[in-house]
């Protein structure tokens, strides 16, 4: 696995954002090389001298996060590949039964941090924001979003957010240039409140977040809808489809999911996952109302081998990475370009048992 954070030694005071370049550059937030062997390398900035335990190769053109006290630096937006995600914050109003990073009262404001950090990615770049639930700070959040995108109107923002705090004076304050820089992905789960609020552990939840939906859309707010597959949910798949084609027909794209093995899922994977080998007409009959009624249906986190021929090219290779795993035997496979494989915390035996095209 690709490490995102690595011991870091500086004598600065406090903990500074800046941008690993090969050589002395101009721009004063950037740091140069000064020395790497194999297991750390050494870099010179306004900030001084600082230590990282990865080497140059791994990290240079990557923008960190250098916190002295903590010793740490934190691989903020990575050269490559194009998928970087700032965690906002670990707080979060819902308790989904499969929750990959469980959530923690406390909250450590850095948009100072990610506002420079943003600042200095690659072109084009799209920025994940991520949580717990990044929308419980709205107001930094978006006031954070509007300072990146004035300077840098070439980046675009893909915000992963539960959908439960936007009312209608909410989305009046989403800035203009937010508004059309950004994509708001937003899990549903089912088309009825019992078994979306029941998954997500919080009564009311599928309701307000269809209002959510409707203040989101009636402001020009561009959505993606996410939906984790379980064996709670898979059976009514079609279901949600035909409730998605019909009551919410101006989203962008509606990513039907596989589930991780980390976080609560961990400890329930049993009785949560659904291996779609066994029966796929659930997702395939989604995948047909949806395609057929004009909703862009898409796949994620589904190794191609999993999946019938004809419903390969809904798959997107959508994990990143550093968290990317893949069998021996996926070396053999004339899919592997395309194919997203596994995350690296998937069983064993499920990795071992695939078939290469
Ligand atoms: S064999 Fe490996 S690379 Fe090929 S489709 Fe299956 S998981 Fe993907």
């Amino acid at each position: 696995m690709i490490p995102l954070s690595a011991e870091a030694f500086s004598d600065a005071e406090t903990a500074f954002v800046t941008r690993l370049t090969p050589n002395r550059s101009d721009d004063p937030r950037d740091s140069f090389l000064l020395s790497s062997s194999a297991s750390d390398s050494a870099w010179c900035g306004d900030h001084g001298v600082f230590s990282i335990g990865l080497t140059s190769a791994d990290i240079c053109g990557d923008v960190l996060l250098v916190d002295p006290k903590a010793r740490r630096a934190e691989r903020l937006i990575r050269r490559s590949p194009a998928q970087n995600s700032l965690l906002i914050t670990e707080q979060c109003d819902q308790l989904c039964i499969m929750c990959s990073q469980p959530p923690k009262k406390t909250h450590w404001d850095r948009f100072a941090h990610f506002e420079q950090a943003c600042r200095l990615a690659e072109p084009a770049t799209t920025i994940g924001i991520t949580g717990g639930e990044p929308t419980l700070h709205l107001p930094p959040l978006l006031a954070m979003m509007d300072k990146v995108l004035e300077a840098r109107p070439d980046l675009f923002f893909h915000v992963l957010t539960n959908g439960q705090h936007f009312t209608g004076a909410a989305c009046e304050q989403i800035p203009e240039r937010v508004r059309r820089a950004t994509v708001w992905g937003i899990p549903l789960y089912a088309d009825r409140s019992e078994l979306h609020d029941r998954i997500v552990g919080k009564f009311g939840a599928f309701e307000r977040l269809l209002e959510s939906m409707v203040h989101l859309l009636v402001h020009g707010a561009r959505i993606e809808l996410r939906t984790v597959l379980m064996q709670d949910n898979l059976s009514s798949l079609p279901v949600l489809a035909r409730f998605i084609s019909t009551n919410l027909p101006h989203i962008e794209q509606w990513s039907i999911m596989g589930l991780e093995n980390i976080g609560f899922a961990r400890s329930r994977w049993h009785a949560l996952y659904a291996d779609i080998r066994r029966d796929f007409s659930p997702v395939g009959q989604a995948i047909d109302h949806a395609t057929l009624f004009g909703t862009r249906a898409r796949l994620f986190n589904m190794p191609l081998c999993h999946l019938p021929p004809s419903y390969r090219p809904f798959a997107v290779a959508s994990i990143s990475d550093w968290k990317q795993r893949f069998s021996p035997s996926c070396f053999a496979c004339s899919a592997r370009s395309t194919c997203s494989g596994f995350f690296e915390w998937h069983p064993d035996h499920l990795v071992e048992e695939v078939v290469p095209l």
